[in-house]
């Protein structure tokens, strides 16, 4: 295997190069061959060479969801490049943060955005190129009468290929370092796990900024040489109608909720599906038990993060346990812990140490807080806590920066939230801790009524007194319209808690 010089490059791109399989299926019916795909790609890979990138440069993106990007991120792997994928939302200031901590080389965006476009300029150092989604902008101009290049850039599967910033809810966005080695094992043990093939429809509806919807997706569909369905985002009805088309939906717990919304979800519609896979945030146990009911499908849960791809997975044969994110994936090892990090019983909460080639190599120029977060015998602090029960399935309870803990006891939120959603008239819950004089933190509950129903807060107190022990109750319930999610479907605890947080002030 003398010529394998690219890990990522010849095991997604290169081995498809001259193939007429269909890589992209679009709504419209159109189709793109991996053969199509690679000849842009080439050509990107010609310009940017040709503007001076060199091999270990960052070169960063803001665009809506395209094929384009994919033939950015496959150049950025073929020269050695290490990109850096941004979401479309952030604003001018959080792109320029981004550009300037990661010292990009490239920036490409949408040639609307020209006060960003402005600003980068004026940094110096970056140049900047533009698309637009007619197929005009700079980068499409470039590409016209260029000839392809055809050379891959030797790497070893420990540089690093992507740089996905982190959502920074706590603090600033870090860079999570992703080499070769971690994206191409982890796409490799999923392949097995979700016995990926070569005939598989994979339906495409999660952004591709995210982990969720470029490695694990995409790259998926590149090991195994399958075609993806792919959509510009989440489109309840479209999705309906194309799904009998598809063999395998990726998807974030809110496009369940929101399928299971429409009476036109039923069996007919999910039958040429094999497989439905959830992940990036929980999934209820009642979506899934709905889900079941209504499709005859139990969908697979699995957990991972940015800085480590997956980590667990329900199995796909065997139980696919509603409220647990399944095992260890082979090869990852997993630990949870308590204060002193040491290993506790089954069935007891600590928290979640990984341990595998999927891990990350740190966070970009940040070595104090990369030692931090690894214990000295390699395993990522993930920051989750979870319990593994007795039969080593593993439950997330939530993030440790969400544990609650109210006159020295600790809350998890998670089990406040279960009790509640159970209640009739609730449609979803997000307990969260406020400053309390007495208690440290008084636990509070944001509730969002089912629509149409009646509830009041001295209903949910009491229903709630039959259920938890007096510490764990809310000192407060309020309703509130919607819980704040973001793109990949999380709830946003961290603005919750700003909004909520002089509740026991007065
Ligand atoms: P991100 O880095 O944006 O992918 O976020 C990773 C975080 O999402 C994890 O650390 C978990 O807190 C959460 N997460 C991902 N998958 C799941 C899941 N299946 N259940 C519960 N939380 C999840």
């Amino acid at each position: 295997m003398a010529d394998l010089i690219n890990p990522l490059f010849d095991n997604l791109f290169r081995k498809h190069q001259k193939s007429n399989k269909d890589f992209i299926l679009f709504a419209d019916g159109s189709r793109l061959t991996y053969q199509s795909f690679s000849e842009k790609t080439q050509k990107y890979a010609s310009i940017f060479k040709d503007l001076g990138i060199k091999k270990g440069d960052r070169i960063a993106f803001q665009l809506f969801k395209s094929v384009e990007c994919l033939n950015i991120v496959a150049a950025s792997i073929q020269m050695g490049y290490i990109f850096l994928p941004l979401n479309p939302d952030y604003t001018k200031e959080e792109v320029l943060f981004f550009l300037k901590d990661s010292r990009a080389r490239l920036f490409i965006c949408e040639e609307e955005n020209k006060e960003t476009i402005d600003a980068v300029k004026a940094l110096g150092q970056i140049k900047v190129e533009t698309l637009t989604k007619h197929g005009t902008g700079s980068l499409n101009c470039l590409e016209k009468g260029i000839l392809g290049y055809s050379k891959v850039m030797e790497c070893s599967e420990n540089d690093i290929a992507a740089l996905l910033y982190t959502s920074g809810t706590t603090g600033r966005s870090k860079g999570a370092m992703l080499t070769h080695k971690n994206l191409l094992s982890n796409a490799r043990v999923l392949k097995t796990a979700w016995r990926f093939n070569s005939n598989d429809v994979l339906l495409h509806a999660l952004p591709i900024f995210h982990t969720h919807g470029l490695f694990v997706a995409t790259n998926l569909v590149l090991l195994s040489g399958c075609s993806m369905l792919f959509l510009p985002s989440f489109d309840r009805e479209e999705i309906i109608k194309l799904m009998g088309d598809t063999t395998v939906m990726m998807g974030v717990p809110t496009f369940y909720t929101r399928l299971l919304e429409s009476s036109a979800l039923n069996r007919e519609k999910t039958k040429s599906i094999r497989l439905f896979i959830s992940g990036s945030a929980p999934l209820l146990s009642q979506t899934h038990k709905l889900f079941e009911k209504r499709t005859g499908h139990k969908i697979l849960e699995r957990y991972g993060m940015t800085e480590t791809n997956m980590n667990t997975s329900n199995p796909y044969d065997g139980i696919r346990k509603a409220g647990s994110v399944g095992k260890a994936l082979p090869g990852v090892q997993i630990k949870i812990v308590n204060e002193d990090g040491d290993i506790v019983q089954k069935q007891n909460i600590g928290s979640i140490y990984i341990k595998g080639d999927n891990v990350f190599k740190g966070y970009w120029n940040l070595p104090e807080k990369t030692e931090e977060d690894f214990t000295a015998d390699g395993f990522f602090k993930t920051g989750d806590i979870g319990f593994k029960d007795n039969s080593g399935y593993i439950e997330i309870v939530g993030r440790d920066k969400d544990l609650i803990i109210s006159g020295g006891f600790n809350v998890y939120p998670k089990e406040i939230e279960l009790a509640i959603d159970e209640i009739e008239g609730v449609s979803e819950s997000a307990v969260i801790g406020a400053y309390h004089s007495d208690f440290g933190e008084g636990v509070i509950a944001l509730v969002v009524k089912l629509n149409g129903h009646e509830i009041s807060k001295s209903e949910i107190g009491l229903n709630l007194e039959r259920k938890l022990a007096k510490y764990k109750r809310p000192k407060e319930v309020i309703f509130i319209e919607k819980l704040p999610r973001n793109t990949m479907g999380k709830v946003q605890k961290n603005l919750l808690r700003d909004i909520y947080s002089e509740t026991f002030s007065s």
